[in-house]
Formats: structure tokens, sequence, C-alpha cells
């Protein structure tokens, strides 16, 4: 099926052609990267910013794996099970579990070093919902950091490999097949490439991570707009289980009006005893969970959220004051400097926490090879829905997954195909000339929006506070048609480009969680308190209509 919906933007002034093109330079993407390119076909990774810049390098606590002893992939594959609240394809955490330990064994061959024992051990923490040490860490809580150091480093390590950084993707290109045939992007600044164009590429792999920045405050960096899941529902592929948004439990609280990527305070904190308490010094998540701070984060970010609602607060506090200044420094490098960056010092006092948007579970659909619905187009990483997160993604799975995941599409590449043996594709250039243009809202509109979204559809969620929330959105998007027709279009642009991509995914989000009438995992809805499997017990697949909005079908059982 050829793309039938396209951002508004001009027409490529420039094409450039590779074998395979990857979009986004975190964990996943440079892991497809690496090793398409070890068995020697072409690659080029698009990113929008610096190489760096993605929710890779902000990963703190670490990446799971069964590495320990005692510990099995098995019991692994059990934790994640249960975080995922019956919507895990079972098949792929088996995959992600039994495939993980390598995978990170690999990541370390690959440069990246992770914090050892005085033995030469790997250490391993624990973190909420995990019943075994089995997180790996780096630098103390610098983990995501070291990862993207290593990886940058060997892709730069290769020449052959090419990297434009400054440049956003902005929809795929299509054969007559509906085969991906490439993608057009913009390049900014100066250089070889500037303005917008095209690559033409027989597999086109999305690695664009999360969608945090739909919600006022998140942990996620600026570049987390949603730009893979809107270019894939553009592309006619299909999406999964949106309405799953984690809200991590403990984000430092900068105060009522804060706005946008916040601190986090990572689990690991929690892992190694810090407890959670009100404003009184009480203990509420004592006797609420088995594993009462360290219980998987939906039951956390709910009893903060809740409690914050009894005591009409608008945080709870974090207390490590008896860890002392030395295992602060050691263990907590990066949390200790942040917090006292913000005027808050745990070595001497609790601090302030709130839930904010942290984790996309849901995302593009795939299989366990990272394909999705479209021919030659995959998906890997956040952005993707391979099935391991159900509806509540187990602490530092994600990683783990981006790296796994990331292996298989590279393998299922080169499995099929040598080097000299790819598949040409011509671009259908009739069809991308006849998809529909997007009108672009104006770039104010992304603060409307993550107000909107953080208002309605957040940690509590309701039919009434969501018939809001769409409500605002529809008429945001009004608004940038009725600019079209008075000739008065918003500029095509990153900014109108990011906020058309938040719109979409939006409202996407908005529409599946209004549809899924239960409480499951990290959705959850007031009027529907309780987890209903005899209706729910499913995924909701989103696909645009032809008129380009977006519904979501309950998946056949
Ligand atoms: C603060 C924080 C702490 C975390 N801690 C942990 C942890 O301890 N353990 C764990 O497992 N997970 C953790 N996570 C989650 C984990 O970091 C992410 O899920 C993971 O890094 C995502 O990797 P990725 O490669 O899919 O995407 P990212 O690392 O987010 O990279 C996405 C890339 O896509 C690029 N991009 C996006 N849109 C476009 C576009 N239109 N055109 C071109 N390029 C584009 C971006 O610039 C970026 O390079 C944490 C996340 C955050 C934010």
């Amino acid at each position: 099926m050829p793309v039938k919906h396209r951002l508004t933007a001009p027409a490529p002034g420039w094409t450039t052609t590779t074998d395979v093109v990857v979009v986004g330079s975190g964990v996943a993407g440079l892991t497809v990267a690496l090793n398409v390119r070890k068995a020697g076909l072409r690659a080029m990774v698009v990113t929008k910013a610096m190489l760096d810049d993605g929710s890779t390098r902000w990963a703190q606590g670490g990446i799971a794996a069964a590495l320990g002893e005692g510990d099995t992939p098995e019991q692994h594959l059990d934790d994640t099970l249960v975080a995922g609240a019956g919507l895990c394809d079972e098949d792929a955490v088996r995959t992600l579990v039994t495939e993980g330990p390598d995978a990170v064994r690999r990541l370390i061959a690959t440069g990246a070093a992770f914090d050892r024992g005085e033995d030469g051990e790997i250490l391993l923490t624990r973190e909420g919902g995990h019943h075994r040490r089995r997180i790996a860490h780096a630098g103390g809580d610098a983990t995501g950091a070291e990862i993207s150091r290593a990886l940058v480093s060997a892709v730069r390590s290769d020449p052959g490999l090419e990297l434009i950084e400054h440049a956003l993707v902005l929809d795929l290109l299509t054969d007559a097949d509906g085969h991906a045939a490439g993608l057009t992007l913009h390049v900014m600044g100066e250089g070889q490439h500037d303005g917008v164009g095209a690559v033409r590429a027989p597999a086109v792999v999305l690695a664009t991570g999360g969608m945090g920045q739909v919600f006022s405050a998140t942990t996620n960096p600026a570049v987390s707009t949603g730009d893979g899941v809107a270019l894939a529902l553009r592309a006619g592929a299909a999406v999964t289980d949106l309405e799953f948004v984690q809200f991590h439990p403990t984000v430092l609280w900068l105060g009522p009006e804060a706005e946008g990527q916040q601190p986090l305070v990572s689990e690991a904190v929690r892992g190694e005893g810090a407890h959670l308490v009100d404003a009184d010094g009480v203990r509420f998540m004592v006797g609420q969970h088995e594993l009462a701070e360290l219980a998987p984060r939906d039951i956390v970010a709910k009893a903060i959220t809740r409690r914050m609602q009894e005591q009409g607060a608008e945080h709870m506090y974090l207390d490590g004051r008896h860890f002392g200044a030395a295992m602060w420094e050691q263990r907590f490098p990066t949390i200790l400097a942040s917090c006292r960056a913000h005027g808050v010092d745990p070595v001497t006092e609790p601090i302030p926490v709130a839930p904010a948007a942290h984790y996309a579970s849901g995302g593009i659909r795939t299989d366990r090879h990272g394909r999705t619905t479209v021919p030659g187009l995959y998906a890997c990483g956040e952005v993707a829905c391979t099935g391991v997160h159900g509806a509540n993604r187990l602490a530092s799975n994600s990683l783990l997954e981006g790296l796994v995941f990331a292996e298989r599409i590279a393998a299922d590449l080169t499995g099929r195909h040598r080097a000299e043996d790819l598949p040409e594709r011509s671009v259908d250039v009739t069809a991308a000339r006849a998809a529909q243009p997007v009108p672009l809202p104006p770039s104010e509109a992304r603060a409307e929006i993550q107000r909107l979204m953080s208002r309605g559809a957040g940690v509590l969620r309701s039919a009434a506070s969501m018939a809001d929330t769409a409500a605002g959105l529809t008429m945001l998007a009004e608004q940038a048609y009725a600019h079209v027709a008075e000739e008065k279009p918003a500029d095509p642009r990153v900014e109108t480009w990011e906020a058309a991509n938040l719109l979409l995914v939006a409202t996407a989000l908005v529409a599946a969680a209004a549809q899924r009438e239960e409480t499951r995992g990290c959705h959850w809805r007031e009027d529907f308190p309780e987890r209903d499997d005899a209706r729910w017990q499913r995924h909701l697949i989103t696909h645009l209509t032809a008129a380009g909005d977006p519904v979501s079908t309950p998946e056949e059982r």
C-alpha cells in the first residue's frame, strides 16, 4: 500500500542512496548500524541532533540480564510477565531474556565498561519488580552515558558508515508494491546535504525512541517527540499499546510550573534502600505490596499519586539520608549532582519527588525480527512494540530490548541479503506526490498539546478527562486546517513538523486510552478501576483512516 499521508514539506532537492538507512542514534539505532556494517552492507545513520542526543544517554539505573549466580532467563521472564500485567507476548519475552546476557557481553566487547567488584565480576543491583539482583550498571548511575559513549565511538571509527547529524526524518517513501524504498528528511545547517532531501534505501529502520514530550513533565529529552510512531502511522503501519505510558514514580519535583525534561531519581536508589515517605515521614508503600518501595513502577506511581491526592500535596519524598555522603558520591554521583544543582542535598534532606512520563511501552508493532506491517520497514528500541513490555515495562528491560531486537533486525537483513544482492527499490514518485499533505500546527501548539495531555491523559485518566483532552487536540488540528484554507499555513520547519507529530501521536494515544475501559499495568482509569480480562486481555491496534484520523481496533482473540 503506498503512503497516503505525509507532512507538508518542500519536494526533496537532493537524493542519496544506501542499503540500510537507520533513523536514530540511541542504543537501538547504533546497534543495528554496527551489525549490518559487520556483514558488509552499506549503512547510513540519520539523527535529529547530535549522535548522543536521545534517551539512551540519560539512562541511569542499568541494563537487566540474567548474569548473576543463581539467576536464570526463566526467572527474568517471570518478573517481566508479572510487570506486563497479562499483555506480554511470551515468545518475545523469552527471546529477550535468553538472548539478553550474550547481547550484554557483546556490548562489553564493543567497549562499554560496566561497574565491577574487586573480584572482577560485574556488579548487579535490584530495581522494582525484579526478584533478583540483575541490573548491570556503569559509572554508578551513568549507565546510558557509558553505553552511548562506547557505541558512538564504535560508529565513528567505521569510515564506511555514513552519519548525518542534525537531520529530521519526515516520511517514508515506498515503491509501487508498497515496499519501503527510502525516506524524506530535512538536514539543518550547512553541509554536503542541506534542506529537504531523500535517502533511497531498500531497508528503513526506525529507532527514533520515545514520545515523552507529549506530556508537560517527562524524563525524556527534547528529541523524544514520537516522530517514528507518527511516520509509521502515516505510512500505513500498525501501531499498538499506545495507551501504556509508564510514569516514573520518582522524578525530582521542580515546582508546579516546571515543563519539559526533568531529572530522574533512579529506581536503583530505592533498590539500595531509600524509602518513600510523605511529609510526615510515614513510609506509605509498606503494607501496600510485598516489595514495598520496590513494587513495579505502576504500583508505586499510583500509590504516590493517591497519597498526593489524599494529602493535597504536590509531591512526596524519597529519603536516602541513611546512605551517608560516601555512598551517595560513589554509587549515585549523577543523581547527587543533579539534586544539588536544584538546591536539594540528598545527604542531609529527603528528595521531593513526583511521577512524570517516562517510557512508551507501546509503539510500532513488530514481529520478533523487528519487521513492521510495512514490508522493508523495521523498528526497534523504544519506538517499537515487540510485545516484551505488555501493559508495563519492567525496569531496565528497555536498553536490553533495544540491543537484542536491533541485533535481530541486522541478522534478518544480513541473513537474507549479501552486500551485493540487496534488491534495489525504485521510489513510486507519483504515489509520493499524491500523498495528502498534513497541515502543520504552529510551533506554540507543542506546549498546548503537553498541557492537554498532562491534564487529561496522565497518571489518572477517566472518560471525562480524556474527552476534554481529545476535544482540545481536535481544535488544534482544525485550526491547522483553517490556516491552510485561509492561505496562512505554518511554515514547514523542525518545530512545526515536530508539533504535527506530537499532535498525531497524542490523538492516537488518547483514542486508545479512552477505548480501554479498564485499569491495567500503567493505564489507570478512575472510572474503570479494575482489570477486566474478559473484555480487555488483548491489544488495541491503531491505524490511520483514509481521512488521516487514528482509529484503534481490539485485536481478534
Ligand atoms: C532519564 C531516563 C532514564 C532511563 N533509565 C533507564 C535504565 O536505567 N534502564 C533502561 O533499560 N532504560 C532506561 N531508560 C529508557 C531507555 O533509556 C530508553 O528506552 C532507550 O535508551 C531508548 O533507546 P532508543 O535507541 O530506542 O532511543 P533513543 O536513545 O531515545 O534515541 C532515539 C534517537 O532517534 C533520534 N530521532 C528521533 N526522531 C527523529 C527524527 N524524526 N529524525 C531523525 N532522528 C530522530 C533521536 O535524536 C535519537 O538519536 C531511561 C530513560 C530516561 C529518559
